[in-house]
């Protein structure tokens, strides 16, 4: 079972911020921004790439909620899902990283040369 399935079965100690039935959303253990929330389906999906349509359908106005629970509806945010090995992905669960709290930067993603594929 993976470790996202674990916190949904309270196998794994978490921060809760909101749930329902189809969603939970808790404290990233390792924060990099005053906010940072991750969302998830409690049905095991191993990533954006996999997600049927339906599941995002609620997912979003799951993440809205949380920005509204988080009080950072108003000042912004940011919603990122990292997918596979090049996205970064460590943990194969969906999850939507969600940052704010603070002005966030938006700069160096990669060492390759941006513009390469242009
Ligand atoms: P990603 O690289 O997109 O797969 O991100 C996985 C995220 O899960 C990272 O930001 C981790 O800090 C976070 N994470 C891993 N284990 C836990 C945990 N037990 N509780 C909360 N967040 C976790």
């Amino acid at each position: 079972m993976c470790i996202f399935c674990k916190i949904i079965n309270r196998e794994i100690p978490s921060n809760i911020i909101l749930e329902n039935e189809d969603f939970l959303a808790f404290h990233d253990i390792n924060p990099k921004a005053p906010v940072h929330v991750l969302a998830i389906p409690k049905v095991h999906v191993d990533s954006f790439n996999e997600v049927a349509p339906e599941i995002m359908k609620n997912m979003t106005k799951f993440i809205q909620d949380v920005a509204k629970e988080m009080n950072i509806d108003k000042s912004g945010y940011r919603v990122i899902t990292n997918v596979g090995e090049n996205g970064a992905q460590e943990v194969k669960h969906l999850h939507f990283h969600i940052f704010g709290g603070a002005k966030l930067s938006w700069s160096h993603l990669s060492d390759a040369n941006p513009k390469s594929m242009i």
